[in-house]
Parts: C-alpha cells; sequence; structure tokens
C-alpha cells in the first residue's frame, strides 16, 4: 500500500508547494476510518480510496480533489459525518464527498424510468462542481481494475453500467485513455468470448508485424527529419474493444479490418503539424476521404489533431494523427489537462469540453420525461459530429445527421422555436438538409411562427425534439381553446346570456373541470357541447331558448357578420384547414365545419362537398374572412378550361396566368377529341378577385372555348 509520504511525493511532482497538512490529514483520517474493514478480495479497504488518489494524481488534480478521493467512501462506509468533515476539511470538501456518497446509491442499470432518474440525478451531481466526475470515474475505474472478486452476475451489471454511462461520460470531457480501459475492462467481462477471439486475432497480427510497424515508425522519423521537421512517431495497436466495435459496425471479419495500425506523430508546434501532414501526403497515396482537421475545428471534447490515412510502404492502410505535445496532454487527459486547471478549479468551467457536458445537462431540465431524456443522451454521447458556424464564427457542434433545426434549437430555444427558414452557406435551403462539417448556417426567424409538429422527425437532436414536441403542443392547445372561446361567445349571444370567464371559472366544479382553458380547449375540439357550460352556468336554461340550434351558414342573413368567426388563413390562431380539391379562396362565402379534434375545414359555400356534409348533419359554423393585409398569403383554387388542342396551346394558356401573377401548383390535361383539349390547373391566388381577373383574361384568348373555376 502506498505510504503517506509516498501520496505527498507524487502531488510534488507537479505542484511546487502541495498543501502536505491536508493530505496528510485526509490519508490518516480515512485510514483510521475504514480500519479493519475489507474489500471483497481480501485486501484492506483503506486501499481503495488511496489507489483512487493515486490515479487522480496521475491526471495532475489539485490537491482537495486528491483529499476527497481518499474520503470518498467514509460517510457511506464508516461512522463519519457530513459534519465532521465539514468541520475538519472545510465545506467544500464536505460537499463533494457527500455528492460523491448520494451518487454511490445510484443504481443505473435498472429498468428504464428508475435507470433515466438515476441518471438525471448523476448529471445534475457532475454540473455542480466537475471534480465529483474525476473522483467518481476514478473510483470506477479502480473497482473495474479489481472486479474480479466479485460474483459473476454482478460483474456483468457494473461492467454494462460502466460501458453505457461511465466511459462515454469519460469520452465527453476528452478523458481518451480513461474512456479506453473502462471500456477494454467492461468489454471482458460483458462478452467474454468475444474479447478472448480479438485478443487471441491481435496478438497473433502483432507477432507477425512487429518488424513492419517499428520499419514504418523509424522510416516516418528519418524522412521527417530529412525534411527539417523534428517529429516523435510511435505506433499503436487498436484497442480490442474498438475493433470489435467495428467489426459490428460495419458488419466486416477481423480480416477484413484494414486500420489495427496507427501511427502517432508528435511535434513542435501547430505550424510542424501541417507540414508534416504535407510531407506525409506528398511521400504516400493518401485514402481520400479519410482526412479530417481537428486543429482548426477542434472536437467538442476539446481535442485536437490532423487524422489522415495513407497507403504504406508495404501496400497496406496507415492511419496517422499529427500533433504537438499539448494536444496530445488534452487527448490523454481532457479536462484535468486543462492548462489554467492549476491556477484554480473555476478556471475548468471555461473549457469547451465541461460546457458541452452542460448543454447535455440543460437539455436534461428541459425534458419532458426522463426516458425521452435517456434515449436521446444516450444516443448522443455516442454519436460522431460536425461542427458547423453561426454568422458571427460560433462554433456549434451537433451529432451527424443534424439539420438546421438542430442548429438552431442549439443556438437557443427561441431561435429554434421561431425558425422558418435558412441560409447554408449564403444559399437559401430547406431546413431538413443534413448539415455538413463546416457550414455557416443563417436561420430566417419569423415571431409569429411555431415549429410545425412534422419536424420531430427530421430532427437529430433531444433538445429539438422535445423542444418541438412542446411547442406544436402549446400551439395545437391554443388555437383549439382559442376556438371554444369564440364557439362559447357565439353560443351564449344566441342564448342570449352573459358570458364572461369568471362565470366560468365558478362552474368549474360543476363542470368537473380543472381550469378554464381545459373547458375551451374540449369545446375547441368538439369534444363537450357549448350547452354543456351554458347549462353549468345557467341550470334552468333550456335548449328552447336556443334562437336556431343549429350554427347558421353563410347563406344565412340571420347571423351578423361580427357574429361569424374570423378565418385567417392557415397560419391562423384556429385550428383551421381547407377543403382539398379546389378550396376557398378570400371573397368566397364560406362556411366552416367542425370534426372531432380536427378542428375547422372551410368550404366555400357553393361547395358539393359542403351539401353531402351538411345532409349528413355535421356541425357547421359560421365564419368569415379576416385578411391580414400586412402578411398576405395566397390560396388555392381550381379552374377547368376547354382550349384548341394546337402547338403553343400550353405556353399561351401559362403565360396568361404568370402575366397575371398567378403560381401554377399543378396541372393535367387530357385530349377529348382531335381539336380540343381540357385543362384542370391548380393556381395559387390572392382571393376571389384575383382568380376572377385570371378567368377572364383566359376566356379572353381566341383558343379558349370555356373556362370554368371548380370547387370540390
Ligand atoms: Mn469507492
Amino acid at each position: 500500500m502506498m505510504r503517506q509520504y509516498e501520496l505527498v511525493e507524487r502531488v510534488a511532482n507537479y505542484i511546487d508547494t502541495p498543501n502536505e497538512a491536508l493530505l496528510n490529514q485526509a490519508y490518516v483520517y480515512a485510514m483510521q476510518k475504514h480500519g479493519e474493514q475489507k474489500r471483497a478480495s481480501g485486501d484492506p479497504y483503506f486501499s481503495h480510496p488511496l489507489e483512487v488518489a493515486a490515479i487522480l494524481t496521475d491526471l495532475h488534480l489539485d490537491e482537495e480533489t486528491i483529499a476527497v478521493a481518499l474520503l470518498h467512501d467514509t460517510i457511506e462506509d464508516t461512522d463519519a459525518t457530513r459534519r465532521e468533515i465539514d468541520e475538519l476539511f472545510g465545506e467544500r470538501i464536505g460537499h463533494l464527498v457527500e455528492g460523491l456518497t448520494k451518487l454511490k446509491r445510484l443504481d443505473l442499470v435498472t429498468p428504464q424510468a428508475k435507470q433515466a432518474e438515476n441518471l438525471r440525478r448523476l448529471l445534475l451531481a457532475i454540473s455542480d462542481d466537475i471534480r465529483v466526475l474525476l473522483v467518481k470515474l476514478s473510483d470506477r475505474l479502480h473497482n473495474m481494475r479489481t472486479l474480479g472478486a466479485m460474483r459473476p452476475d454482478k460483474c456483468k451489471r457494473i461492467a454494462t453500467e460502466t460501458m453505457e454511462i461511465y466511459a462515454p461520460l469519460a469520452g465527453r470531457i476528452g478523458m481518451q485513455d480513461l474512456r479506453d480501459e473502462l471500456e477494454e475492462l467492461s468489454f471482458k467481462y460483458i462478452n467474454p468470448e468475444a474479447y478472448e477471439a480479438v485478443i487471441g486475432h491481435l496478438e497473433e497480427l502483432a507477432e507477425k508485424n512487429k518488424s513492419l510497424t517499428i520499419e514504418i515508425s523509424k522510416n516516418l522519423e528519418t524522412k521527417l527529419a530529412e525534411a527539417g521537421i523534428k517529429a516523435r512517431v510511435s505506433s499503436r495497436q487498436k484497442k480490442p474493444y474498438s475493433v470489435f466495435r467495428k467489426m459490428e459496425s460495419k458488419g466486416l471479419t477481423f480480416e477484413q479490418l484494414s486500420d489495427i495500425y496507427g501511427f502517432r506523430i508528435i511535434v513542435n508546434s501547430e505550424e510542424d503539424c501541417y507540414r508534416a501532414l504535407g510531407f506525409v501526403h506528398m511521400e504516400w497515396a493518401m485514402v481520400p476521404g479519410r482526412f479530417k482537421d481537428y486543429i482548426s475545428v477542434p472536437k467538442q471534447n476539446d481535442y485536437q489533431s490532423l487524422h489522415t490515412t495513407v497507403v504504406g510502404p508495404a501496400r497496406q492502410r496507415v492511419e496517422l494523427q499529427i500533433r504537438t505535445e499539448q494536444m496530445h496532454g488534452v487527448a490523454e487527459y481532457g479536462i484535468a489537462a486543462h492548462p489554467t486547471y492549476k491556477d484554480g478549479v473555476d478556471n475548468v468551467l471555461e473549457s469547451s469540453a465541461y460546457e458541452s457536458l452542460r448543454k447535455t445537462i440543460e437539455q436534461l431540465a428541459e425534458g419532458d420525461n426522463p426516458e425521452e431524456f435517456l434515449e436521446h443522451t444516450k444516443l448522443e454521447l455516442f454519436l460522431d459530429q460536425v461542427f458547423c458556424f453561426t454568422p458571427k464564427g460560433r462554433i456549434i457542434a451537433l451529432p451527424k445527421g443534424a439539420t438546421p433545426v438542430d442548429f438552431a434549437y442549439a443556438v437557443h430555444t427561441d431561435i429554434g422555436n421561431s425558425c422558418i427558414g435558412c441560409k447554408l452557406n449564403g444559399k437559401i435551403m430547406p431546413v431538413i438538409t443534413e448539415l455538413q462539417n463546416g457550414d455557416e448556417v443563417d436561420i430566417i426567424r419569423s415571431a409569429q411562427q411555431s415549429p410545425p409538429a412534422a419536424w420531430e422527425s427530421v430532427v437529430a437532436t433531444g433538445k429539438a425534439r422535445s423542444s418541438i414536441r412542446r411547442a406544436s403542443r402549446q400551439a395545437v392547445r391554443k388555437q383549439y381553446s382559442t376556438l371554444g372561446a369564440r364557439i362559447l361567445e357565439r353560443s351564449f349571444e344566441k342564448a342570449d346570456k352573459l358570458y364572461n370567464s369568471e362565470l366560468l371559472q365558478a362552474a368549474l366544479p360543476r363542470l368537473a373541470r380543472e381550469t378554464v382553458d381545459d373547458v375551451l380547449a374540449e369545446v375547441g375540439r368538439n369534444e363537450m357541447p357549448a350547452e354543456n357550460v351554458i347549462l353549468a352556468i345557467y341550470p334552468d336554461f333550456t335548449s328552447e331558448d336556443i334562437k336556431s340550434e343549429k350554427g347558421i351558414t353563410a347563406e344565412d342573413e340571420t347571423g351578423s357578420e361580427a357574429d361569424r368567426i374570423p378565418i385567417r388563413g392557415i397560419n391562423s390562431d384556429l385550428p383551421v384547414t381547407f377543403s382539398k380539391d379546389g378550396g376557398a379562396v378570400p371573397g368566397d362565402n364560406i362556411v366552416g365545419l367542425l370534426l372531432p379534434g380536427k378542428g375547422i375545414t372551410i368550404y366555400p359555400s357553393q361547395s358539393k362537398e359542403l351539401a353531402r356534409l351538411k345532409g349528413d348533419g355535421a356541425e357547421l359554423l359560421d365564419v368569415r374572412w379576416d385578411i391580414d393585409e400586412k402578411n398576405k398569403e395566397r390560396f388555392p383554387a381550381r379552374i377547368r378550361i376547354l382550349v384548341d388542342n394546337k402547338p403553343g396551346t400550353l405556353a399561351m394558356v401559362a403565360d396568361v396566368i404568370a402575366q397575371n401573377d398567378g403560381n401554377i401548383q399543378n396541372l393535367n390535361m387530357k385530349v377529348l377529341v382531335d381539336e380540343f383539349m381540357e385543362m384542370e390547373i391548380d393556381i395559387d391566388v390572392w382571393g376571389l378577385t384575383h382568380l376572377t381577373q385570371i378567368i377572364k383574361q383566359l376566356s379572353e384568348k381566341s383558343i379558349t372555348t370555356k373556362v370554368d373555376r371548380i370547387t370540390g
């Protein structure tokens, strides 16, 4: 077991004048508290916190963190208390030890719901102070290294939890070595047969290629030196788990894997990285599509390097990573290697690796339910990423497959909610375009907009998905309650009764509903008759009191203009759709049809379909146009035109429509007899006047026999 002075010496290797008193006090306190306790292996229990502390000294962490590591199991496993630790070591250390104690009780491999809630608590504890995660990961690493002493079923459970939660978290904050070791150790327990098989193959291969790897390394080093670039070249074999994962994900056999070997070139400056790259590409053929520049665009966890693959001297593929010493440190130790870390822990909060972790946690705070969160987070921790830019040059990291909508939500929820379009690299593009590395994304916004529910299926991030779900749920509910309010106002007026929301509020118990909004939404959905609401407020009301029982159509003279529900268009605050196949345009007399759960469908009053539906006894609403002159929109209309069948006819018809500012959306034509042709054309128009003008212009042409408007 490591002695007290040995621990102090380890810290003194990287901190000039370490707080020896603190380290000694924590060492003695933890040793005394754990006393005669033994681990499953039979070792003294104190060897465990001591090893955890040692792992953290390898990561060059400060004395406080080392003390927390020594104390991390005392509250849970001994008679030590938070108060005692506060008194002896100060409140900050007490707080961290307590945080770790709580984490210890989390079981992350349980049925979904509980697991998600535990993960949420784990991440919240981490967001409090990143040192909790550093100690927790080291604790887990030591437990994994000594897992063999446990019962096999327990081993597998702990290994699964490590693989699914802790290894990705280590990767997320850039601690690649720690991640690799956690994965390799877990792999051995989760899938022992595969582990043995991969190890066997790798050893065989290493034996066979021993001289080759040395040759390539030397070759590279010499040639780079000749080119005036001082470099350290090392080779490494892929880890069994990463080999296995590649075989699984690409469906390859071991023999088909081409890049078991990688070489790392470490140089003195960023400039030398690019010079070395240029040299390597001149010397050997480069494999297309494999070059990645993580120096100018670092990974979310601060990782920097140039990656490339070339065809080596023996025609085999050689994977290369080129980086500086400092980048190498970040690649191995992640957050712990952050240069400002040693000046004080608060500085680490500025590292972007920690920032990315914070984002995961923010997203969790916004999630509606824990399962949803778990599903997305688990995926996102594993996915590859793309890096895009805001017009001001800020980098936004997103998972591969993300769209501009994801980007908008990653910048801010409000930007996502008001996104209506985007420019990619200066060009207007569909918002469903998959983002590529380096894209500059400019989000086009509109204040009145809420995101269409269908966007839920075009986004790749959990944050965007849950925000869209919430926003569209709210928008639809608001539309229905607005409609409900209109229906109630009208019904009360017809019944000649006073109505306001205070009266409705007072009648809620009789309707067995919680809020006024609940009632309005149900009426709007046609799930609660307006009459029920009248009865709840005026119990002696009888339906004979109603002026007219059914809704009044626009053809009737009874309803005054103000009584009618105003219809603005598709993007209104009401759940409105228009009849297909020749719908209504502003200027038409219109009628609304109320269908349960479907909102209002608008028909022109002359529609044949409407006559049929009226016959079936559908619920009709009197509605009127309420066009927003400032934000005019086009509406689809359909015409049928009978013209001469001769060359140039179609062009002439299209020309007339275009010259009159009509947009052709669809066109069907058929030849009736040799001389005549019939066309059905869907045109987007501003309103009835506009449509009438187009019809008039068309009928004046000599080729035209007849033009009719068609309504479905
Ligand atoms: Mn422990």
